[in-house]
């Protein structure tokens, strides 16, 4: 096995995808040549990972230094209970951001994952994924993502006995767990990793639906398998639009709600392929042509803005009353100039605040019991 350097995945699975590509063994073929929507560097994750990476939070917003505080004393926590009380919190030198490669020859395909963090002590290693929002994850045991993770690192480096893994989603939990492979463990995750990418790497692969696989499938739009698994799901005018909502059934409205986010999903993918198309093709769908949107402007100086209404005779009490401050915003002031961090910033700003904010209206929406 092959040590080789890229940093990005390029035309080949990876870790990231193992649950996807294990559900829809066609669905890494689907995808090739539709390229990848590129992350910008200034996404809020992005920037919570280069700056775990260079060890300095310098640049974070208020919010995004809190996560990275936290994954650093979630981090150190997981390695005292993983190596034991007297490494003292983390390794010296931990892996960071590296991706790491199998490269198989005959028949010739290669896997990568990219690992966040890991430590190494003797003959154990912990690898921790780091998940900077609140979205939903598998629990570490059931996350293949980390199980190819710690395949792939078993692979790359030698005398390895234990390896362990964890997510670090500071948004959702201050305790994850960790989910220990040991050797045996190790080379049974081999074998199914192997046995799934060279599944991937078939011309004819299969390609299977569902909830999981299809959501960030590149290839959705020009997928009949995708199509008819939706239209499946998809409210039927014999059980749903030919009855009044206010007439459906107990199970009529259960199944609604289960579906609706992936019909949901289904309706705005065929509405901007309707959008692109009419972009390259005035005459793409007959009877409509293209309408620009508004823009909407959000004012970057207040103060100049203030100058110029203040020359129209507008006082400042009245310009205030109509400006708006964001928490976020209010949070970055207090950080720079009362020079607070953490909970003493979020009390704070909870004090600054006082009474003096005004909430949207409460809403409510639906959510699985
Ligand atoms: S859209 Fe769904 S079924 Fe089609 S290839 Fe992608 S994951 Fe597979």
């Amino acid at each position: 096995m092959k040590d080789i350097t890229e940093t990005s995945r390029g035309q080949w699975t990876s870790a990231s995808s193992a649950q996807a590509d294990r559900n829809c063994p066609g669905r890494h073929n689907a995808q090739k040549g539709i390229p990848e929507t590129p992350s910008s560097d200034s996404d809020f994750g992005t920037l919570i990972h280069k700056a775990l990476e260079k060890g300095d939070p310098a640049g974070l917003t208020a919010d995004q230094e809190s996560i990275y505080l936290s994954v650093l004393e979630i981090e150190k926590k997981l390695c005292v209970k993983f190596f034991g009380p007297e490494v003292e919190g983390l390794t010296p030198n931990p892996v960071k951001e590296k991706r790491f490669w199998s490269n198989w020859a005959d028949p010739a395909f290669k896997h990568s994952g990219q690992v966040d963090r890991a430590h190494r002590k003797g003959t154990k290693a912990l690898i921790v994924d780091i998940k900077s929002l609140a979205g939903e994850v598998a629990e570490s045991p059931s996350n293949l993502q980390l199980r190819d993770l710690a395949c792939l690192f078993d692979m790359n480096n030698t005398a390895l006995l234990e390896i362990g893994v964890a997510i670090i989603q500071p948004l959702v939990t201050h305790s994850p767990e960790i989910c220990v492979y040991t050797r045996g463990d190790l080379m049974k995750a081999r074998t199914e990793m192997y046995a799934r990418v060279e599944a991937s790497n078939k011309p004819n692969a299969p390609r299977i639906a569902g909830p999981v696989q299809c959501k960030f499938c590149r290839s959705k739009s020009a997928c009949k398998e995708y199509s008819a698994y939706v239209g499946s799901l998809l409210p039927v005018p014999k059980s749903f639009v030919d009855v009044p909502v206010a007439s459906w059934t107990p199970e009529q409205r259960q199944s609604f709600c289960d579906n609706f986010d992936i019909a949901q999903k289904w309706l705005n993918a065929a509405w901007e392929a309707m959008v692109a198309g009419a972009e390259k093709d005035g005459g793409f769908v007959p009877g409509y042509q293209l309408k620009d949107n508004p823009q909407r402007g959000t004012i970057i100086n207040l103060q100049k803005v203030f100058d110029r209404a203040s020359e129209l005779g507008i006082p400042l009490a009245d310009f205030l009353e109509k400006s708006t401050i964001g928490n976020g915003n209010l949070k970055e002031l207090l950080r720079s100039f009362a020079k607070l961090k953490g909970k003493a910033l979020d009390m704070a700003a909870d004090k600054v605040i006082g009474d003096d904010e005004k909430l949207s209206a409460p809403s409510r929406s639906l959510k699985k019991a």
